[in-house]
């Protein structure tokens, strides 16, 4: 992703990292490793081959990383995998990245199996947001989802997350043909019973398995279920650039968030760059191509320059979206669980 050498990244001239398009991106995803303790069925193979561990960005090198790109306007900060909470002393990366003068916003995604364990240090080191995935609440469909047990681990780590003042705590919840039916209304039930915002996430062709677009339970599908069943839900006005569009009960009683990438795809108002475990940026989750700012990031002596300018290159060559929609949709290589939520 070249542009004429010492030409200055158009992307700059307008401040900040904007886009061919016009977006302007101050959302950093960072996944701190591909590893993972379950094998959601949508998201990775069962036999997945993980990443040695000198190939992954050390702390040092992921805060670098932000304190680098930070001047060039990104200000939030999301944590993701495979599963975070495996990289050993996790806390400590959150201790460092709250510590990056111009962060505002830090979070992070986990699947909950060791959250009730780590929460606590988590907090200390100055975490607040988090999104948990949980697709259902019956045993069963977990273990055949996730092909794993572990639900009332996820329960325990919620509960313990919630008690100790993490807010909001948001429940990602993948929607697919054959469970959902059964499994959002019991879900919508338990967010609002616990003061926890359900998020549901169309089905994408990210992961291992063969993509079937009827198996994709569209937003409209699960919030008119939630709405007879629950509650009536009214949009509400949200961040025009995050993911998800928002639903409130029409009691009060909570929320609800759709992040409908098939239905209602929203690459319009993307703000979001992705920094894999191994140090490869990426401008889109389907992405097909990727910069690799690991060399830079060793290089000594260090040259922020250099890696400010890659980053704003990787902005530039950016699409307008991702391809599902058309015939000449091609899978990304890699699979959700090296990539990051
Ligand atoms: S699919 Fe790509 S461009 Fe579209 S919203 Fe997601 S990351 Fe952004």
């Amino acid at each position: 992703m070249r542009t004429a050498a010492g030409e200055q990244t158009p992307g700059m001239i307008r401040g900040g990292l904007v886009d061919r398009f016009g977006r302007r991106h101050n959302n950093l995803r960072i996944s701190v490793t591909d590893r993972c303790n379950l094998r959601c069925i949508y998201c990775m193979p069962e036999e997945a081959l993980f990443l040695p561990r000198e190939e992954l960005l050390t702390f040092e090198e992921i805060t670098r990383f932000v304190q680098t790109v930070q001047p060039l306007g990104i200000n939030k900060i999301r944590l993701t995998g495979g599963e975070p909470l495996l990289r050993k002393d996790l806390h400590k990366l959150v201790h460092m990245l709250v510590q990056v003068p111009g962060i505002e916003d830090l979070s992070l995604t986990t699947n909950g199996l060791l959250l009730a364990q780590q929460a606590p240090r988590l907090y200390e080191a100055g975490l607040r947001r988090l999104n948990v995935s949980l697709d259902t609440l019956d045993p069963q469909h977990f273990r055949q989802l996730a092909r794993r047990e572990g639900l009332e681990q996820v329960l325990a780590g919620i509960e313990v997350a919630r008690r100790l003042g993490f807010s909001p705590i948001k429940i990602n919840m993948v929607a697919l043909r054959g469970y959902a039916e059964k499994d959002v209304v019991p879900l919508a039930r338990f967010c609002r019973h616990n003061g926890l915002e359900l998020r549901i996430i169309e089905y994408m062709p990210i992961g291992a398995d063969q993509w079937e677009r009827d198996k994709v339970v569209t937003a409209d599908e699960c919030l008119q279920w939630i709405g007879e069943q629950v509650c009536p839900l009214q949009p509400v006005a949200s961040d025009p650039t995050a993911p998800a569009q928002e639903y409130a009960y029409s009691d009060g009683q909570g929320r609800v968030g759709v992040i409908a990438s098939i239905s209602r795809p929203f690459c319009h108002s993307c703000n979001r760059l992705r920094l894999t475990a191994e140090g490869k940026l990426r401008y889109c989750l389907f992405a097909l191509e990727e910069s690799d700012v690991k060399p830079l990031l060793r290089r000594q002596p260090f040259d922020s320059q250099a890696v400010q300018e890659l980053v704003r290159q990787t902005v530039w060559a950016k699409w307008d979206g991702h391809q599902i929609h058309s015939a000449q949709f091609v899978k990304p290589q890699r699979t959700m669980h090296a990539i990051g939520g």
